[in-house]
C-alpha cells in the first residue's frame, strides 16, 4: 500500500506539472499566433490598394515597365484615355499614343495653318506669318499626307494618274489691259475693269502676263502627260478675254480644277511666297479653303517656297463667276521681290511649280 500511494502521488505531481505547462502554453503562444494572423490580415488589403493605384497611374500618364506588361496581356481591356488602340498594332506604340505630346504636336500645327489662312490678307501680317512658317515642318494636313503616301509616289517630279480630269488653266492678264467695266459677280451690280494690266518683275523686267503664260504652257504639257484634259483660256499674249469670259471657259467645260495663274506684287520688297485665293460664296464654299490649302501646301512642298495661306472672298470676278466649279487663283510668287522674280522665270523652278500643281490635281481626283 505504501508503494502504490507513493506511485499515485508521483503521477499526480507529474500530471499537475503537465497541466500547468499546458495552461502556460495556451495563454502565451495562442494569443501571439492570433496577433500574428491579425497583422497579416491588416497588411493584405493595403497591398491590393497599392496595386490599384499603380494601374490607375498606367492608364493615366506614365506607363511603367511592369504595368505595360500587364496592359499588353490584358489586350483589349487596356484603352488609352484619348486614343483608339486599334491605331497601335505594335507593342511599342501604346506608349507613344498614351502620351499627350503626340496630340499636342498635331493641334498647334493645325491652329497655325488656320491662322495663316485668315491672316494672309495684309502684307505685314503675312510677312510675320512667313517667318513662323519657316520654322514649322510642312503645313500639309495629316489626312492629306496619308492620301499622298498611299495614292501618289512623290510631290517632286512624281507622276500621277490624272486621266479623266478636266483642268482649265487661265494665265492671268494679257499684253493689253481692258479697262471696260464688267459685273464683279452674278449676285451684284457692282462692276470693275475687265482685265487689269498685271505687274512687272523688279529684277527681270518681265511682264506678269508673259511669265504666267510661260508657266501655264509648261503646266499644260505636264498635266497632259499624266492623262488630264487641259483647256487653256489663252495660249498667246495678244488676246482680249475678260475675266467673266475666262470663268465661263471653266464653267462650260465643267472643270474639275480651274487654275488662275498670277504673280503677286507688294510695296514691301521682302514679301515672298505662295498665296491661294478662293471664292467665299457658292455651293463649294465649305470645301474650297481646304482644297486651297492643299494647293498651297503641294506647291510649298515641291518648290520649297513659303505658303502664305488661303484667302476666301468675293473680290475676284474670275472666281465669282466660276464658284460652282473648284476654282483657285494661285499667286506663284512676288515679282516685287528680286529672288522670287528670278525664280519665276527659272525653268527648273517653273517645273517645280508644275509638279506641285500635278500633286494637287491628284489629290483633287482622289478626294
Ligand atoms: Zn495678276
Amino acid at each position: 500500500m505504501k508503494t502504490s500511494n507513493k506511485l499515485i502521488a508521483a503521477m499526480s505531481a507529474v500530471t499537475g506539472v503537465l497541466v500547468i505547462v499546458t495552461l502556460v502554453l495556451m495563454f502565451t503562444i495562442g494569443p501571439w499566433k492570433k496577433a500574428e494572423k491579425k497583422s497579416e490580415d491588416m497588411r493584405s488589403p493595403r497591398k491590393t490598394q497599392e496595386t490599384e493605384v499603380e494601374d490607375t497611374d498606367v492608364s493615366g500618364e506614365e506607363p511603367k515597365e511592369q504595368s505595360r506588361g500587364s496592359a499588353l496581356i490584358s489586350g483589349s481591356e487596356w484603352v488609352s484615355p484619348d486614343k483608339d488602340p486599334s491605331e497601335d498594332p505594335t507593342d511599342e506604340t501604346p506608349d507613344m499614343t498614351s502620351e499627350d505630346p503626340t496630340s499636342e504636336t498635331t493641334e498647334p500645327t493645325t491652329d497655325e495653318t488656320t491662322e495663316e489662312s485668315t491672316e494672309a490678307t495684309t502684307e505685314e501680317t503675312t510677312e510675320a506669318t512667313n517667318e513662323e512658317t519657316t520654322a514649322e515642318p510642312t503645313p500639309v494636313p495629316e489626312t492629306s499626307k496619308e492620301t499622298e503616301e498611299t495614292k501618289a509616289p512623290s510631290n517632286s517630279g512624281g507622276s500621277y494618274d490624272l486621266s479623266g480630269m478636266v483642268i482649265v488653266i487661265d494665265p492671268g492678264h494679257q499684253s493689253h489691259a481692258n479697262s471696260n467695266e464688267e459685273q464683279v459677280a452674278p449676285w451684284t451690280d457692282e462692276t470693275k475693269p475687265c482685265v487689269s494690266a498685271g505687274t512687272t518683275g523688279v529684277a527681270t523686267g518681265r511682264p506678269e502676263y508673259e511669265v504666267v503664260l510661260e508657266i501655264g504652257l509648261r503646266m499644260r504639257d505636264v498635266l497632259e502627260s499624266m492623262g488630264a484634259t487641259v483647256i487653256m483660256t489663252r495660249t498667246t499674249n495678244d488676246v482680249n478675254i475678260t475675266n467673266i469670259e475666262r470663268a465661263e471657259v471653266a464653267v462650260s467645260n465643267n472643270a474639275d480644277v480651274f487654275l488662275r495663274l498670277h504673280c503677286d506684287a507688294s510695296d514691301s520688297s521682302s514679301a515672298r511666297g505662295i498665296g491661294v485665293f478662293v471664292c467665299s460664296r457658292g455651293s463649294l464654299s465649305d470645301y474650297v479653303v481646304t482644297w486651297g490649302d492643299w494647293l498651297g501646301s503641294c506647291l510649298s512642298e515641291s518648290t520649297g517656297s513659303k505658303y502664305r495661306g488661303c484667302d476666301a472672298s468675293t473680290r475676284y470676278s474670275g472666281l465669282n463667276w466660276a464658284c460652282e466649279v473648284p476654282s483657285f487663283l494661285l499667286e506663284m510668287g512676288f515679282m516685287s521681290n528680286a529672288d522670287d522674280d528670278y525664280l519665276l522665270s527659272d525653268p527648273d523652278y517653273q517645273q517645280k511649280i508644275c509638279n506641285g500643281v500635278a500633286a494637287f490635281c491628284a489629290k483633287m481626283k482622289n478626294r
